[in-house]
C-alpha cells in the first residue's frame, strides 16, 4: 500500500512529508498566540491538531512495523547467503571450500580421522540410467553417511561423487567402525528408483594428530581410497602412518 510518507521518487522532487501538519501546527500556534480567539476557534484547531497527531502515530507505527520486517527480511537473507556460500546445493552437506576450511580448523587443535569416499563406478550409474538418477544417488548416499555421522563430525562434498567425513577425536578403531558402517548402509541399504544394481562405495581413512595439515591428512585417505578401489572397490582401506 501506498502512503503519502513513501517517498515519490517518480516526481523527481523531494516532497514536504509534513506538508498537512505543518500547516496544522501554523495554525494552532497563530491560534495560541492570538488572545481574542473565542472557544469554538480554539477547540477548532485543536480539533484538527488531533486529528494529524493521531495520523502521524498511525503512520509511525506502520513504518516502524515496515522497518522491522524489512530488518528481518535482511538477517533471513544474510542468513540464506552465508548457508548457500557454504554448502553443496544438491547434497546440503559443506561444499568443498567451507570443509576444507573447517576440517583445516579442527585439525588445528585436536586429533581427527578423516574419511573419504567415492562412489564406485559411478560413471556406468550416470551412463545407464540418466544424470538425475545419478544426483539421486548421490542423495542416497548422503542420506547415509548423515544418518551414521550423525553429531560425531561433519561432512563435506569435495567432488562430484567423491565425499570427506571428519571426525574429530576419534581414535583408529572408533573410526574405521565408523566407515565401515557407512560402506555397509550404501552397499546393503541404498536403494535408488530404477537402479537395479547395488550400489556400493570405497573409503580410505586417515588417523591425524593434533597440528596435522589438511593436505597430509587429506593425502593419507586418498591414498587408501585409491588402494580400496585398486582392492576391488565396496571397502575399507586405513592410511598407514
Ligand atoms: P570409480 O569406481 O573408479 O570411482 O569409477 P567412477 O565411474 O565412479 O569414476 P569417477 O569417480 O571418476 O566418476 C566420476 C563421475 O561422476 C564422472 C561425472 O560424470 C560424475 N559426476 C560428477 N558430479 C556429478 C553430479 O553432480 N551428478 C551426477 N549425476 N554425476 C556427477
Ligand atoms: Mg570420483
Ligand atoms: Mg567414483
Amino acid at each position: 500500500m501506498s502512503s503519502r510518507y513513501s517517498s515519490d521518487a517518480a516526481s523527481g522532487a523531494a516532497p514536504d512529508l509534513f506538508q498537512n501538519e505543518s500547516a496544522a501546527l501554523d495554525k494552532a500556534r497563530a491560534m495560541h498566540a492570538a488572545s481574542g480567539a473565542d472557544a469554538a476557534e480554539y477547540r477548532s484547531s485543536l480539533g484538527e491538531l488531533i486529528d494529524h497527531f493521531e495520523r502521524l502515530m498511525r503512520e509511525t507505527r506502520r513504518l516502524i512495523g515496515r522497518s522491522d520486517r524489512a530488518e528481518r527480511e535482511m538477517q533471513a537473507l544474510a542468513q540464506q547467503l552465508a548457508h548457500r556460500a557454504s554448502h553443496d546445493a544438491l547434497t546440503g552437506v559443506l561444499n568443498r571450500s567451507a570443509v576444507i576450511e573447517q576440517a583445516a580448523k579442527a585439525l588445528r587443535t585436536e586429533s581427527a580421522a578423516m574419511i573419504v569416499l567415492d562412489i564406485d563406478e559411478f560413471k556406468r550409474i550416470n551412463d545407464d540410467f540418466g544424470h538425475p538418477t545419478g544426483d539421486a544417488v548421490i542423495l542416497g548416499v548422503v542420506d547415509c553417511l548423515r544418518r551414521i555421522v550423525g553429531d560425531r563430525g561433519f561432512i563435506g562434498r569435495v567432488g562430484g561423487e567423491e565425499f570427506t567425513v571428519l571426525l574429530p577425536r576419534h581414535d583408529p578403531a572408533s573410526a574405521a567402525l565408523l566407515a565401515e558402517r557407512m560402506r555397509e548402509a550404501i552397499s546393503d541399504t541404498l536403494v535408488v528408483a530404477s537402479v537395479d544394481r547395488r550400489i556400493t562405495a570405497s573409503f580410505g581413512v586417515s588417523n591425524n594428530d593434533a597440528g596435522t595439515g589438511f593436505d597430509i591428512a587429506y593425502g593419507l585417505a586418498d591414498a587408501a581410497l585409491y588402494r580400496a578401489k585398486r582392492g576391488g572397490r565396496n571397502r575399507v582401506e586405513i592410511a598407514e602412518r
